[in-house]
């Protein structure tokens, strides 16, 4: 059947990219859960709600859709039929993501779809909780982390590939940010598993992370 293997870490560890090559690798599916609440940050948005109205952004998870369909770059990401892979990347969807995350609700309707998605194993599932929270009794926990310069560095070459030019400085300041937003929420903060293997890819290239990876699952 296949393992569950959770991935978590602060932001631009690389963890959708060892991700997707792992999940490739063993022939398992896999799920993005950060694309999960940047979808319904990004409907927020588009509908004029604001940030803070609680229960209008419950009712829009409760009402919506959110799909994947596999692509030769990891997944398509859709909302009610609609895709929205690039949209929810945007400056606006990152910098209000957090607030959306920290949200009881949206937090309990997500969580659960996650669970149903991974119910069957054979899954690498990305994001902040997975281990904690989303998938406890996970075979394989990892825990990503890089030094903060180093995050905004890979960012920063991600995003002048797009055409985007934000300064590095800010990038920093963002990825800081946005870290705190999500390790001081109340529900399920990002946080190390305890029984999570944790790795340092500050020095290390995606092949070697992949490869610490496959060891820990062929263990
Ligand atoms: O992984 P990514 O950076 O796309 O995640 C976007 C945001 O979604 C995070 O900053 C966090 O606020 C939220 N998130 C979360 N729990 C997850 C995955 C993502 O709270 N499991």
């Amino acid at each position: 059947n296949g393992l569950q293997v959770a991935i978590d870490g602060p932001a631009s560890a690389g963890k959708s990219t060892v991700a997707k090559l792992v999940a490739k690798q063993f022939n398992y599916i896999y799920c993005d859960t950060g694309a999960m609440y940047r979808a319904v940050t990004l409907k927020t948005i588009r509908s004029g709600i604001s940030l803070d109205n609680e229960k209008e952004i419950s009712a829009i998870v409760r009402n919506s859709k959110i799909t994947f369909a596999p692509d030769e770059n990891g997944q398509k990401v859709f909302i009610d039929g609609d895709e929205i892979t690039q949209d929810i990347r945007s400056e606006n969807v990152t910098n209000s993501v957090s607030a959306v995350a920290a949200i009881a609700d949206v937090r309990k309707q997500l969580s659960a779809q996650q669970q149903e998605i991974a119910k069957d194993g054979g899954i690498v599932m990305d994001g902040r909780d997975i281990g904690t929270a989303v998938l406890p009794r996970a075979e394989v926990k990892i825990f990503l982390i890089a030094s903060v310069e180093e995050r905004a560095k890979r960012r920063y070459k991600e995003n002048i590939q797009k055409g985007i030019n934000t300064p590095l400085e800010e990038l920093q300041l963002e990825i800081e940010a946005r870290d705190y937003k999500d390790s001081h929420r109340k529900i399920s903060p990002l946080t190390k598993a305890d029984d999570a293997t944790e790795i340092d890819t500050t020095a290390l290239s995606i092949e070697k992370v992949v490869s610490e990876i496959a060891k820990v699952i062929n263990l």
